[in-house]
């Protein structure tokens, strides 16, 4: 079950509980299906792993959001301007998240650090 919820949000036991509860309940009565008994593996994953498995910044499982001036050419350049020869690439930067835009994102930092070297 995938729960969109906002990054840097307070994550330990007890609201986890509560989250769990609410979805598993919400299934079970819309789809008159209750999977509370019928759970053999069970594992989450949420804003405190995503910060210290992966280094995402509150726990980000998405990057930067797509507000107006974190939207493509507004979103952090694949050139570093601050330190020469440093690069970035993927949902942090443009033009944006998801796998197609961090696909397009890694071509063109390559695009541009091959520019950079002729
Ligand atoms: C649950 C979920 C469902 C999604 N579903 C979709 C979908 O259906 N379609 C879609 O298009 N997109 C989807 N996305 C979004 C998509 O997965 C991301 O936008 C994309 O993977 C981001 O790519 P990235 O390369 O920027 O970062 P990541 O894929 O997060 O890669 C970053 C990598 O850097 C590593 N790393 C971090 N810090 C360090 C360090 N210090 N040293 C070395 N390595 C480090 C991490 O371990 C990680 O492997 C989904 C995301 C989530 C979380």
């Amino acid at each position: 079950m995938l729960v969109p919820i906002a990054p840097g949000l307070h994550d330990g036991e007890a609201i986890r509980e509560e989250y769990r509860e609410k979805i598993l309940a919400d299934i079970a009565a819309n789809t008159g299906v209750d999977l509370r008994d019928r759970i053999v593996f069970e594992e989450q994953f949420a804003v405190s792993e995503f910060g210290e498995r992966y280094n995402a910044s509150e726990g980000t499982a998405l990057g930067l959001a797509h507000t107006l001036r974190q939207t493509a050419l507004l979103r952090p350049n694949n050139r570093s301007s601050a330190v020469d020869g440093l690069y970035f690439t993927g949902s942090f930067t443009t033009p944006g998240i998801g796998m197609p835009m961090c696909l397009i994102s890694g071509e063109h930092t390559a695009e541009a650090l091959i520019e950079d070297c002729e």
